[in-house]
């Protein structure tokens, strides 16, 4: 069998692998990567949060980026029935970037996989991993490419950004089911021929049809939007019964008094996916020889847009903890790792929970609002989910509950 000796192997050049590899070879790794399908595909994730943009600086890809013209996305509004509550990054607590981008994301996962391709790396799609055996921290990974022919991969280290592929969880039985009820989605792009001018038109917004099921609205620079619907998993088997996804996401828009004049005739873009039960976890972050990144690692839920941000923060932070190692340090993986990735995720986690049970919609909608809250959770929405200075980060388990609980006593008292 072929043979190929890298430093550092990354699977999946979604943005998670795209950051690591880009970081690495910044650094002069000697890294690889690869990935099963060939680009553009189509997979979801189009609403992204300002903390995306640190790692894309940090890993050279944002000029790429940014020559693109993906719809800068300053903030996000969130409507139940009549009430409307928008954040808006630039009044957030604490540092950091105060906008991002709203993307079709086969166009800017293809821009992000070319941009690693220029710099130098070695991309090989249509090249799946199917095995992997570990020597301590030593790796030979087996990988297919589209003719059947396979090879074998050395690797000092490896980084699993697979996604949903999931390889090393699933080939290592690192598995673990999610803390989180179980929700589903069903989304399609549409060419967005009712947009209106100005704002309006292009404001990225999460509209609630109950408590725990929400409509997204992804308008994207190229004309097209992307419509999702997000609901507990039985809700969304239900919407689908009849076994027709088009049908199923018409009715789901027809739930949407606000958008169903917009979106309610116009022709979906490609036949609507449906994502059942996808939030998803594993017993461990790392091991001897590797770490998993994104979607290959954790994945809790779309409403706050943390994905996206988790898919490049670990990227970024098992890239540089990698290049130490390969330079000899001993690495507390744990520590330095797990630990601080599962601290925002732990934070995260407390507002998805909170979401879904309409403790968080009371802070969001209640009347008058107050800045101090708003701009401390505007900072976790943005996802500096880090920055214990933030009342709503560093005591996020109570804060939100403790707060909520005051504002239903007010309201029973009023
Ligand atoms: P991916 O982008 O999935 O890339 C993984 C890559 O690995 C793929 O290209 C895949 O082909 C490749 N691969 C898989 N198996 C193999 C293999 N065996 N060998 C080689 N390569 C392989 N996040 C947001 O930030 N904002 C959102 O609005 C948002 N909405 C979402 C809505 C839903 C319904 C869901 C389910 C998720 C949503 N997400 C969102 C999450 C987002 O999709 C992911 O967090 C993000 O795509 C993770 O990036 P990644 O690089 O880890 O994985």
């Amino acid at each position: 069998m072929d043979k190929e000796i890298v430093d550092v192997l990354v699977i999946g050049a979604g943005p998670s692998g795209c950051v690591s590899s880009a970081y690495l070879k910044k650094n002069n790794i000697n890294v690889k990567v690869v990935e099963k399908t060939k680009f553009p595909r189509l997979v979801v994730g189009e609403s992204l949060i300002p903390r995306v943009m640190d790692h894309f600086d940090e890993a050279g890809l944002f000029p790429a980026l940014d020559k693109m013209g993906f719809e800068k996305k300053m903030g996000a509004r969130f409507m139940r029935g009549n009430e409307v509550c928008i954040f808006d990054f630039s009044n957030k607590f604490g540092d950091g970037w105060d906008w991002t981008w709203q993307v079709p994301r086969a166009d800017f996962d293809n821009t992000l996989a070319q941009e690693v391709i220029n710099k130098g790396i070695d991309l090989e799609f249509e090249t799946e991993v199917i095995g992997i055996e570990f020597n301590g921290t030593d790796s030979i990974t087996t990988v297919k490419d589209k003719n059947g022919n396979t090879k074998e991969i050395h690797a000092k280290f490896v980084i699993d950004s697979s996604g949903y592929g999931r390889v090393l969880p699933r080939l290592l039985d690192l598995e673990k089911p999610s803390k989180l009820s179980p929700h589903s989605a069903m989304f399609a792009h549409v060419e967005d021929i009712n947009r209106e001018e100005g704002e309006e038109g292009t404001l990225i917004s999460f509209d609630i049809i109950e408590t725990e099921v929400w409509l997204w609205v992804i308008p994207f620079s190229n004309g097209n939007t992307s419509i999702g619907i997000v609901g507990p998993t039985d809700y969304i088997e239900k919407l689908s019964e009849n076994g027709d996804p088009t049908e199923a996401l018409r009715k789901a828009i027809s739930l949407s008094d606000y958008y169903v004049k917009r979106f309610g005739d116009v022709e979906f873009l490609f036949e609507p996916r449906h994502l059942k039960d996808y939030s998803c976890s594993v017993k461990s972050l790392y091991g001897d020889g590797f770490a998993l990144t994104g979607n290959a690692s954790e994945f809790l839920d779309p409403v706050f847009s943390s994905g996206m941000a988790f898919a490049t923060e670990s990227g970024m932070l098992a890239a540089k903890l990698a290049i130490r190692q390969l330079n000899g340090e001993k690495i507390d993986w744990q520590k330095e790792y797990s630990d601080y990735i599962l601290y925002g995720v732990n934070v995260f986690t407390t507002y998805v929970k909170e979401w879904y049970t309409g403790n968080l919609q009371e802070l969001f909608f209640h009347q008058p609002e107050n800045p101090d809250v708003k701009r401390k959770i505007c900072a976790v929405l943005a996802g500096y989910v880090w920055d214990k200075k933030n009342t709503f980060v560093r005591i996020h388990d109570t804060a939100v509950v403790n707060l909520a609980n005051f504002i239903k006593a007010e309201k029973q008292q009023a």
